[in-house]
């Protein structure tokens, strides 16, 4: 077998006819910038979580920078971020004029708040979580943490689209939201693409004034603003494999299930919770596939002559890791992971004899 960690030609193949036929018709009538096909993709992402407003942006870091400027975000205001997270979190934080603070992980990868208190100034206003691996955070903890502190919540949900807490979608806990559609990501566009979702009039169209120039529909400037557009055809394309999504997420969770299964034999691995259905907290839609494990580089090379590709996230820096960040944090969890965190393939394009495949060689390895 051959299975590459992402099969990104797969990405089109899987519907290349239906697509084609797309990207015909939007391009013959010249469709490129803010057309209908954008209209209805935000239409339909608003309405598949249920929330008010979707805007498309140029991709999922515009849309945590939109999100906190349109939150309010002050120059100098200090942000915490968890430190197992893209470096884009911080860079959205940076480039929106604030200050990213670093704090600790737990073991199922969202934010350690024991850890976030520690880090509290009189310049703290946001909390910035991120959803990671499609797991949501324990959002009624993060809740009571920012009303307890009054800190403004925005989060970092690309990774997350359509995954729950306790019976609400990820992005809609605090003031804005985040989404990528990044190819890789859980719904993946044919290049970069990003929504920021929101229950707040002002905030959206503070959002739909700072993607496109500051200009409102009369074309008076009201601020100096992006370009940070969502592109018609990016749009056109999501929106049909937006009507399958729903079918991704159960086959991701059903891979998952799978994978835990078999690889729940070997104590020498750890593993991210099971996709529980008796579990009415967690509604996780597996972006990533994410274990630790032990003798990691030995294991990558087992795995690679078995014709199976692995990532490590992030290239195994965390965060406050890059030296020439800066960064003064310790986060001791997220060091630990750093050294034993890998990526296994997990797509809705994989199949379930090749997670068995997977896993099974996995096995071998360890036994
Ligand atoms: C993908 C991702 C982003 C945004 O990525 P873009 O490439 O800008 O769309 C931000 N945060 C996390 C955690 C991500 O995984």
């Amino acid at each position: 077998m051959n299975i590459p960690f992402f099969d990104y030609p797969k990405l089109y193949q899987e519907n290349s006819e239906e697509y084609l036929a797309i990207l015909q018709k939007t391009l013959s009538k010249g469709s490129f910038i803010m057309q209908s096909e954008l209209e209805e993709f935000e239409e339909n992402l608003a309405k598949y979580l249920g929330c008010k407003h979707a805007i498309g942006v140029a991709d999922g870091t515009v849309a945590i920078t939109f999100s906190l400027k349109a939150a309010g975000l002050m120059p100098g205001d200090e942000v915490i971020v968890c430190s197992h997270t893209f470096i884009a979190t911080a860079a959205a934080v940076v480039h929106a004029g604030g200050i990213p603070v670093v704090c600790d992980c737990m073991p199922d990868s969202t934010i350690d708040l024991t850890s976030a208190e520690k880090l509290l100034t009189n310049k703290t206003r946001f909390l910035l979580p991120t959803q990671l691996n499609g797991r949501v955070c324990d959002m009624a903890a993060v809740t009571d943490f920012c009303n307890t502190y009054s800190l403004t919540l925005v989060e970092d949900s690309c990774q997350s689209l359509g995954a729950m807490f306790d019976g609400e979608y990820a992005g809609l806990f605090g003031v804005a939201g985040s989404f990528s559609f990044f190819p890789a990501k859980t719904l993946g566009a044919f290049g970069d693409a990003g929504a920021v979702v929101t229950n707040n009039d002002s905030v959206a169209s503070h959002i739909r004034l700072l993607r496109n120039h500051g200009r409102s529909e009369d074309s008076k400037v009201k601020f100096f603003g992006y370009n940070g557009r969502l592109d018609n055809i990016q749009a056109a394309i999501l929106n049909t494999k937006l009507s399958s999504y729903t079918d991704y997420i159960l086959k991701r969770r059903s891979l998952a299930a799978q994978y835990n299964q078999i690889l729940s034999t070997c104590s020498a691995i750890r593993l991210p919770p099971q996709p529980n259905i008796n579990d009415t907290k967690h509604f996780d839609i597996f972006q990533n596939y994410e274990v630790a494990v032990p003798r990691r580089e030995e294991l990558r090379q087992h795995l690679s002559s078995k014709g199976i590709g692995t990532l490590v996230q992030w290239g195994g820096w965390m965060l406050h890791q890059f030296d020439d960040l800066n960064f003064r944090s310790h986060a001791p969890y997220a060091e630990k992971l750093s050294r034993e965190m890998l990526l296994l393939p997990m797509s809705h394009l994989l199949e379930l004899d090749q997670v068995t495949y997977i896993a099974t060689s996995i096995l071998e390895f360890y036994s």
